[in-house]
C-alpha cells in the first residue's frame, strides 16, 4: 500500500532526485539501493553502471559544455557502492 510518498527515484534527463532534488543516487537512495541489493554486490554494479551510462548521455546531450567529466560521474554512480566483499574475519 502507497504512503503517498514520492520515492527516491532519478528525475530524468537532469538526474536529480524527484524527492529532495539532490544529485542522484541522493543519501537516501544509496541506502534504498544497499539494501535492496543486499549481498547481491555484483547485481548493484551492474544497476550502477547502467545508471551511469544512461545519465553520461542525457547530461552531455543537455549541456554538452558543463556535463559532468567522467571521473565525476564514475564517483558519484559508481564509486560510492560498497562493491567488495569485507575482509574475512579470523
Ligand atoms: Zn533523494
Amino acid at each position: 500500500m502507497s504512503t503517498g510518498t514520492c520515492p527516491h527515484l532519478p528525475l530524468r534527463p537532469l538526474w536529480i532526485c524527484k524527492r529532495c532534488a539532490q544529485p542522484w543516487p541522493c543519501a537516501v537512495a544509496r541506502l534504498a539501493l544497499v539494501a535492496e541489493y543486499g549481498a547481491d554486490r555484483v547485481g548493484l554494479a551492474v544497476y550502477l553502471c547502467g545508471q551511469l551510462y544512461d545519465a553520461a548521455q542525457d547530461l552531455h546531450r543537455l549541456n554538452p559544455v558543463e556535463a559532468p567529466g567522467p571521473q565525476a560521474l564514475f564517483a558519484r554512480f559508481v564509486g560510492w557502492a560498497p562493491l567488495r566483499s569485507p575482509p574475512a574475519l579470523q
